[in-house]
């Protein structure tokens, strides 16, 4: 219907055009009021005519509450007991009360509009919320209690309507590889209005937009750097936060979560908040070693900076004393030299020196390094930052492959092995 529309508009017929559509003065239309083609400009639900082309402005706000039974079509119905046609609802509108309401969030996807919120008094109904926030709108239509109809003379600018819902992301980006960055991720940091991380992660995770803010700073700020996530996402901003990896490993999830918990500010409480996983350093280098990691695996960070030294020397006596495969986060600092040492010290109490160690440096990032050694040969000066040490356990083993390095893996079974 409009493709027949267009290519006879195409092929120099004239047209008519019935409603207000300044937008169409544009297009220098050959207009005549006696032409056969129309285009109808309106938010009316209309049957098209033959020769008639429907425009509906978007300028239609519906004002609502959460509180009403399957919203989408209650808003559906509305409008159709209105006689107006859905094709020109611009937003749903609801109180900033309402904000982490799952059925305003479905209603407004289900209808493909935006949703916008804007603050009103308490026992204010829906149709003062659409006036307050929208002043130009024609006295709303009231539909039963939840639902006011409003129109606008002209399409809406939704951008000009309350505020949207805040919105922050905190995102894994994986080791390093654009191609192991999962696409969820890079949805993510294609809408952010602002990045916050370690300067060398949210170089990283670019290259941005100039639209796009980037909020750099050290690594050890995290809780400054989480709170400062929530402020602009209460503003109504599409937020990431960027961790290395896995954002849930050893990074920034937990930060954005302990301030959040410890907040009790209703708008950072509202703020939509989603966890993006990334693939993690220890399961890139096991992946690129073969499986070292193939049964059961204790990961730890040897970082003292953030617990005590004995609880790790604890820890590492007991997960070695079960036979876990062990991955070690955080390995060796400057500020942490001897640290590494003595942690191997109480592996080797449990674990005999033929055991594999797979050590990945920078993995998924350029100049990176893998290599296959035992535990035997492994020394503190082979580990540096940004090292990820795998340590085998009793059944993990290595045969060589064909390029000439080594796979390592770690049987599924243990104990006896299952015959065939
Ligand atoms: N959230 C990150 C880990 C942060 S802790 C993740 O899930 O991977 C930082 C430590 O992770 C580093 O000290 C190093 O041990 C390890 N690491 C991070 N990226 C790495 C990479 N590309 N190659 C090897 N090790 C890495």
């Amino acid at each position: 219907m409009g493709k027949r529309f267009v290519s006879d508009l195409l092929s120099g017929q004239h047209v008519r055009i019935e409603g207000a559509a300044p937008w169409l003065a544009q297009a220098q239309l050959p207009e005549n009021e006696h032409a056969q083609l129309a285009i109808h400009v309106g938010c009316a639900e209309r049957e098209p005519a033959a020769n008639e082309l429907l425009i509906y402005p978007r300028s239609v706000l519906v004002a609502v509450s959460a509180t009403v039974p399957d919203l989408a079509n209650a808003v559906r119905a509305a409008l159709h007991d209105a006689g107006i046609a859905v094709q020109a609802l611009a937003c749903l509108l609801a109180s900033d009360r309402e904000m982490a309401s799952p059925a305003l969030r479905e209603a407004a996807l289900a209808l493909g509009v935006p949703l916008r919120f804007a603050s009103t008094a308490a026992e204010a109904d829906v149709s003062e919320l659409a006036q307050q926030a929208v002043p130009q709108l024609l006295p709303p239509i009231s539909v039963g209690s939840g639902i006011a109809i409003a129109v606008a003379g002209e399409p809406l600018d939704v951008q000009q309507i309350g505020r949207g819902r805040g919105r922050l992301a905190v995102i894994g980006l994986g080791p390093g590889a654009a191609e192991l960055m999962v696409p969820a991720v890079k949805a993510e940091l294609a809408r952010a209005n602002d990045v916050l991380g370690y300067e060398t992660y949210v170089r990283m995770a670019g290259p941005f937009r100039a639209d796009q803010v980037q909020h750099c700073t050290d690594n050890r700020e995290e809780m400054q750097r989480a709170r400062h996530a929530f402020e602009l996402a209460a503003q109504g901003r599409s937020v990431v936060v960027v961790s290395s990896g896995d954002p849930g490993v050893f990074a920034m999830a937990s930060a954005v979560l302990e301030a959040l918990h410890e907040s009790s500010n209703a708008a950072w409480h509202a703020v939509e908040l989603e966890i993006l996983p990334g693939v993690s350093a220890s399961l890139a280098t096991a992946a690129q070693a073969g499986a070292p990691l193939g049964h059961d695996f204790c990961v730890m960070s040897l970082s003292d900076n953030l617990k005590p030294w004995d609880v790790i020397e604890n820890r590492l006596d007991l997960a070695s004393q079960a036979d876990l495969a062990l991955a070690f986060y955080n390995p060796i600092s400057r500020s942490r030299p001897w640290q590494l040492g003595r942690a191997l010290e109480i592996v080797r109490q449990h674990r005999t020196p033929e055991t594999p160690v797979t050590l990945g440096r920078d993995i998924g990032r350029p100049g990176q390094t893998l290599r296959v050694i035992t535990l035997g040969e492994l020394t503190p000066d082979q580990v540096d930052m940004r090292t990820m040490v795998l340590i085998g356990s009793s059944t993990t083993c290595t045969f060589p492959r064909a390029d000439g390095g080594s796979w390592v893996y770690t049987p599924r079974w243990y104990g006896v092995k299952p015959s065939g």
